[in-house]
């Protein structure tokens, strides 16, 4: 196809990239033939491709999303697969247990499509590796200037003393965030200070903190929500720590909890989102996607002079590179399907 820019890698079809040198797909929204995928939430990871290659660490977690009768493969962080004509190889994007960056090399040419990434230090996976390449595809969730997080300050313990503050109060503390990655880090942050004292998980957070555990990443003592509503005196849980997905946010089982605070985990409390507006009596600004400055210093990193940026929201990113004279384009320039392509970019 003709573009300004070549002979394109890897195009955007199916709801995921496509490299037709290699006959894969990466993070398909549909069932293919060969899928890599960088990790295994739900937008990412989807059911029915006849096969699927991921790194070692996230087999688990797909398996988790896939169900038993899925065919998947774990590779090691940085071998190198033959895949047709290209050399694949994965490398950690530092976003959740398990997740890659995919580097594709065909004929001396090299793009590496990142996934959803994070340059900050999280003790439940493995750090990002900057991959020098020709061309980057990039996420982009906080991809405009207003998104900016304080680095090195200490989650962990700013958790653990509101936690502190509530249990003196006789109140629980109702912490929200991802059951998959999240509730994890969150998990794995408070493990050094905390002992041996459990936090209280709700159900759906369970199965992807037994594969984190599995993979030796070091989290807090947990125990389950209705075994802890069970044992506590008269029903009713006072001074615990309680991890839950925002989904869950208004369920029943919030009466057993008598007084309590909430607090939200997650890079939308920062900013004027729509998160950022709702109600919780805290916000811990703890994101699993790289910030404005570090989506920037990424970009430079890897010293590529043509990027592709996914994700709703990218203009400003791609108006951004471009005023520092980088090629920059958002993800839809890729599509071979292009009225498809809108739809699917919508659910990006
Ligand atoms: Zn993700
Ligand atoms: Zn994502």
């Amino acid at each position: 196809m003709a573009r300004a820019y070549g002979n394109p890698l890897l195009t955007f079809e199916k709801g995921g990239l496509y490299c037709e040198a290699g006959d894969f797909h990466i993070d398909p929204a549909r069932a293919v033939d060969t899928a890599l995928i960088t990790h295994a939430h739900s937008d990412h990871a989807r059911k029915g491709s006849r096969r699927y290659l991921c790194v070692q660490s996230s087999v688990g977690l797909l398996r988790s999303r896939l169900g038993p009768k899925a065919v998947i493969e774990g590779v090691p962080y940085g071998e190198t697969l033959r895949l047709g004509a290209a050399r694949v190889s994965f490398h950690p994007a530092g976003h959740i247990l398990g997740s890659a960056q995919v580097r594709v090399e065909v004929r001396g040419r090299v793009w590496v499509a990142s996934g959803d990434y994070k340059r900050e230090p999280d003790p439940t996976c493995e750090p990002f590796e900057v991959v020098p390449c020709e061309t980057f595809v990039t996420e982009a969730t906080f991809g405009t200037p207003g998104f900016v997080w304080e680095k090195g300050r200490k989650l962990g313990a700013e958790i653990h003393a509101w936690w502190e503050e509530n249990a003196r109060a006789g109140r629980n503390a109702l912490l929200f965030g991802y059951s998959l990655g999240k509730a994890q880090r969150i998990l794995g942050e408070l493990a050094p200070l905390i002992g041996d004292r459990e936090i209280v998980i709700h159900e759906t957070v369970a199965p992807a903190t037994s594969c984190y555990r599995e993979q030796g990443v070091r989290l807090a003592p947990t125990r389950e929500l209705a075994a802890a509503v069970k044992a506590a005196d008269g029903g009713r849980l006072r001074g615990e720590l309680i991890l839950a997905p925002p989904s869950v946010e208004r369920s029943e089982w919030l009466e057993a909890l008598g007084e309590y605070e909430t607090a939200f985990a997650s890079g939308w409390m920062q900013g004027d989102s729509p998160w950022g507006q709702r109600q919780f009596d805290r916000g811990f600004v703890m994101s699993d996607h790289a910030d404005w400055e570090d989506l920037n210093r990424t970009v430079r990193e890897t010293g590529a002079r043509r990027i592709f940026v996914m994700h709703r929201g990218n203009g400003a990113f791609v108006r951004h590179l471009k005023r520092q004279g980088l090629e920059a384009y958002p993800i839809s320039a890729l599509a071979r399907e292009p009225r498809e392509t809108a739809h699917q970019l919508e659910l990006l």
